[in-house]
């Protein structure tokens, strides 16, 4: 066994064991205020939408723990266990050794990881989601979905990689810095066709119709200086019962989409205040700042790679005899993940604060109390829990618990 593949191992197992015990304090913790609606709730919460959310998450949180172990099973399974080792040696002798047969082991193997996590997710929206009344999709629909994904990961992925890898064969040493400076613009490229071309694939997109509201929005829109391409409502009733708002493309082809499910709980004040906090967002240059950050992080990514693609103990520490390109990519992005679940809670807090920031931006532009209000109702239909566990928050949520944003609200207004 070398170096590397102890490593590996113990990086695995701290990150396992890290997850597995911050989701039983936190199932613990949410066991423990079920009955209980906090304080600051009491007026707005029934004991019953706050049981329903305490039972909610316990069902997620437990299939989630199954979820994460069958993960790293499946991880030591392709790699160790000789996964990947097998299906390089059946696809160079089907396909050759070259880009073409590269292309295929990274999509095969993603393919039956997927496939064998796959009875987890039907489980998650067939039982669970149907039990607490959230799901809208029929097990066709599903199917029909996971195979337009599959055929777009496809048409989308296999151009990507044959790049890549053609990058890798030809440009010397330096290939890392050519795969990195392709990957950041195919991904301006994605978020400026997603709105228009992808999206629209699996969604109905239409206009705002409501006219009072639109007037609203697009005063709200101009107050912020704030170009975009239009408001949309989305048919997300179609899938699922769960309600959000989102901002999508860049440069002159942003546009806003509220789900269907949202604009049929919430009144006019209230979408108006959720508009603002996304707008603040933009406004606060977080999308901007999230951006550098996460092109700094992937160079740095590539740089690793480049360097290690070329040491052999990074292929056989992981279960690869024989070093390749697609070996490469292929055990760095999938082994990575086990390292940087370390940098997680770092995110995760300046998240925190962009979303703190956010809430500041809205409550300036319209009433601190419009948010508080879209805010309950969010977490209400959505069954999400007003007690997580205070660890587990802080290492996993991108967003403060309600409790905390709703103080920090109202000490505004
Ligand atoms: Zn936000």
């Amino acid at each position: 066994m070398n170096g590397f593949t102890v490593t590996f191992l113990v990086a695995l197992a701290i990150a396992v064991a890290i997850e597995a015990w911050l989701m039983r304090r936190h199932l613990a913790h949410v066991q423990t205020h079920r009955s209980e609606v906090p304080e600051a709730f009491r007026d707005r919460i029934t004991p019953e939408a706050h049981r329903k959310a305490a039972d909610y998450t316990l069902a997620k949180g437990r299939v989630s723990q199954w979820s994460r172990g069958l993960s790293a099973a499946t991880l030591l399974l392709f790699t160790l266990g000789g996964g990947i080792e097998w299906l390089s040696t059946f696809w160079s002798r089907v396909a050759g050794p070259g880009i073409l047969g590269g292309i295929c082991i990274i999509l095969s193997t993603l393919f039956l990881m997927h496939l064998i996590e796959l009875p987890i997710a039907v489980y998650q929206t067939f039982s669970i989601e149907q039990r607490f009344g959230f799901n809208r999709t029929t097990p066709a629909q599903y199917f029909k979905d996971m195979a337009l994904q599959a055929a777009l990961s496809i048409a989308i992925g296999a151009p990507l990689l044959a790049l890549m890898l053609w990058v890798m064969e030809r440009a010397g040493s330096l290939w890392w810095l050519w795969a990195w400076a392709i990957l950041m613009g195919f991904s301006v490229l994605m978020s400026w066709a997603f709105p228009t071309f992808i999206a629209p694939l699996f969604n109905k997109f239409t206009p705002l119709q409501d006219q009072d509201l639109k007037q609203r929005i697009d005063r709200l829109l101009e107050r912020c200086g704030f170009l975009s391409k239009g408001v949309f409502v989305m048919d997300g009733s179609r899938r699922s019962g769960h309600g959000n708002a989102y901002f999508t493309g860049i440069g002159n082809n942003k546009r806003i989409v509220f789900f269907d499910t949202l604009l049929s709980t919430l009144d006019h004040d209230e979408v108006e205040a959720v508009l603002a906090h996304e707008l603040g967002h933009f406004k606060l240059k977080h999308v901007l700042k999230m951006l550098v950050a996460s092109a700094a992080i992937s160079f740095s990514g590539f740089a690793l790679l480049g360097w290690l693609a070329g040491q052999d103990w990074f292929y056989t520490g992981l279960g690869v005899s024989t070093p390749s390109h697609a070996g490469a990519l292929l055990l760095f992005l999938l082994v990575s993940p086990v390292f940087t679940i370390f940098l997680q809670p770092i995110t995760a807090y300046f998240q925190r604060r962009h979303e703190f920031e956010a809430d500041d931006f809205a409550a300036g532009q319209t009433r601190p109390s419009f948010l508080i209000s879209a805010l309950v109702k969010l977490y209400r239909d959505n069954a999400n829990t007003l007690t997580p566990d205070p660890l587990y928050s802080a290492f996993h949520y991108s967003h403060p618990p309600a409790s905390i944003r709703i103080a920090n609200l109202s000490a505004k207004s």
